[in-house]
């Protein structure tokens, strides 16, 4: 008898090495074993725990960076250090800067957004540098040398929960040292954190007002000089002695992929490029106005269930449902928000002391976080 080849596995590049890129890869790897060959094509050699760069101005230890390599190596996929330069879809080619050309059947643009500082007289929130750039603020609060400041979100808010977590610890350290600090944030939301829903924003508020933070919320702030905020409607005029602001993010413009509006991508409801059925896309790349690395993961998730799909598995693609779940890092015990997003707007809103998620990760997610807890538990050095 003359035994039969094997069916080609699915060539899948997944470019990007964030969490987008990870849970796809290790979604894949549950989903359809076996039916893909994947490889994953990103610069960084290290994934980094983005969320928790948050504490590090006020001096805990660094936010976790985990080598790559072994967390691509345990989801089955191959890893290419380098950068995706640009997609030729008509021959299914990713071109790299470096690496030369990877042909693939199914292409996952997970690539991040890129940050862009919206206010020249601000301090930019960039988790590559927090510690560099608002430790110095920290401590002339301390010192008692700060009396005021201001936490700014722009109109086209970046990821949703930073700026209110160095504005309740910047409260909190001010506290703790007993000097005087009045602290504001600024927001085009209509109420804080307005997109975890009615419930969760309402507690917030009561937070942030039992913590002494004032709230300016429908508000568009312009900062035309160093301390100085001009606040529409109604051009109020607020002076502080220091701004933290949130920047603004723009998508990846990748050459070869069409674009939308301030260069990210746009997908169906399965994560699929309008225009081309083999190429997907998740996370902060993609054109959903929530950037939150939780949604990045159902996103991914939804992406993997397409794909496995085409290669063969007996899974059914569902649409993304997205729903957001956030841990608010505050002064003292962290607090958990959830709401289903619809049509922009948070519902079934919760707002508890207790995680209502498991493993209680900053960043919720199917198979990556429930993967680093593993890792964590065993004390794998190769991981974390
Ligand atoms: C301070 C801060 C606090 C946050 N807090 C929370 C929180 O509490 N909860 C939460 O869920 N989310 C939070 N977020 C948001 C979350 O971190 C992001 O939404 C998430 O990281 C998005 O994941 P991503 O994979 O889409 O993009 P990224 O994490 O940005 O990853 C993009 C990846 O693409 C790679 N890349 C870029 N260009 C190329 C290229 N040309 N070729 C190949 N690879 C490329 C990058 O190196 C990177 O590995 C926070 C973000 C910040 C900054």
């Amino acid at each position: 008898m003359v035994s039969q080849d094997p069916a080609p596995k699915l060539r899948v590049v997944i470019a990007g090495g964030g969490v987008a890129a990870l849970e796809t890869a290790l979604a894949l790897k549950e989903l359809a074993p076996g039916l893909t060959a994947t490889t994953l094509l990103a610069p960084n050699a290290e994934f980094v725990n983005r969320p928790m760069t948050v504490r590090e101005p006020f001096s805990y230890p660094q936010a976790r960076h985990c080598p790559l390599a072994p967390i691509v190596h345990d989801a089955g996929a191959e890893l290419v250090v380098g950068e995706l330069a640009w997609v030729d879809p008509a021959k299914r080619i990713v071109h790299t800067g470096t690496e030369g050309e990877i042909e693939y059947d199914a292409l996952v643009l997970a690539l991040g957004a890129r940050i862009c500082p919206r206010y020249k007289h601000a301090i930019t929130i960039d988790d590559r540098k927090l510690e560099e750039t608002l430790h110095g603020l920290i401590q002339d609060i301390e010192g008692g040398y700060v009396g005021s400041v201001a936490f700014v979100a722009p109109a086209r808010m970046a990821w949703p929960l930073p700026l209110y977590e160095l504005a309740l610890m910047t409260a909190g350290r001010a506290y703790d040292m007993n000097v005087e600090l009045t602290t504001t944030i600024i927001t085009p939301e209509d109420t804080p954190l307005a997109i975890f829903g009615s419930i969760a924003s309402t507690a917030v508020r009561e937070l942030l007002e039992s913590a002494h933070i004032g709230t300016i919320n429908s508000a568009y702030a312009e900062i035309p000089h160093t301390g100085e905020i001009v606040i529409n409607p109604g051009n109020r005029h607020l002076t502080v002695d220091r701004v933290v602001a949130l920047p603004e993010l723009y998508g990846p413009c990748v050459r070869g992929i069409p674009l939308s509006e301030h260069g990210f991508i746009r997908v169906d409801a399965y994560g699929r490029l309008l225009e081309d059925e083999r190429i997907f896309a998740a996370g902060d790349a993609t054109e959903f106005a929530v950037k939150h690395g939780g949604i990045a993961s159902q996103q991914a998730d939804v992406v993997a269930q397409a794909i496995a799909a085409m290669a063969g598995a007996p899974v059914t693609p569902k649409a993304f449902q997205p729903v957001i779940r956030g841990m608010l890092l505050t002064a003292g015990k962290p607090r958990y928000l959830t709401a289903r997003i619809t049509g922009g707007q948070g519902f079934s809103s919760q707002f508890t002391d207790t995680p209502t998620w498991s493993p209680a990760s900053k960043i919720a997610s199917k198979y990556l976080a429930p993967y680093l807890d593993a890792q964590d538990r065993l004390g794998t050095p190769a991981t974390c």
